[in-house]
């Protein structure tokens, strides 16, 4: 079996995709207009947060003190309950700037000033 034929399979049930049938409207549309609602995408890659009523990358855990999923950009993120906000997973809280931010970038120890 090559794996080819999956993927053949996959796409003839995404065309027939309930959201698609009754519309003309191409899926490039869902770059220019996001309506969270009705934003459909296929797991693995998105689920349905129940709490937020959209779809968000599996990686953008819901927070329960944010009470959203708060990534951004779809990757993983932590709560840091010393800035009372969601972080990227890779950042580190600076006890000098009392910040999260990455590793390297401590403002303090920033000669140029520059963010
Ligand atoms: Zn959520
Ligand atoms: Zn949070
Ligand atoms: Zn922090
Ligand atoms: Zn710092």
């Amino acid at each position: 079996m090559m794996p080819e034929i999956k993927m053949i399979d996959y796409m003839v049930s995404y065309q027939n995709h309930p959201t698609f049938k009754n519309s003309k409207k191409s899926p490039v549309r869902f770059f220019t207009t996001i309506d969270r609602n009705k934003f459909v995408l296929s797991p693995p890659l998105y689920e349905n947060c129940k709490e937020c009523k959209r779809y968000v990358t599996v990686e953008n855990r819901h927070c329960s003190v944010c009470k959203n999923c708060p990534s951004r950009d779809g990757l993983a993120v932590k709560h840091c309950g010393l800035c009372s906000r969601c972080v990227p997973e890779k950042y580190q809280h600076c006890k000098k700037c009392n910040t999260c931010s990455f590793k390297n970038r401590c403002h303090s120890n920033s000669k140029d000033g520059k963010d």
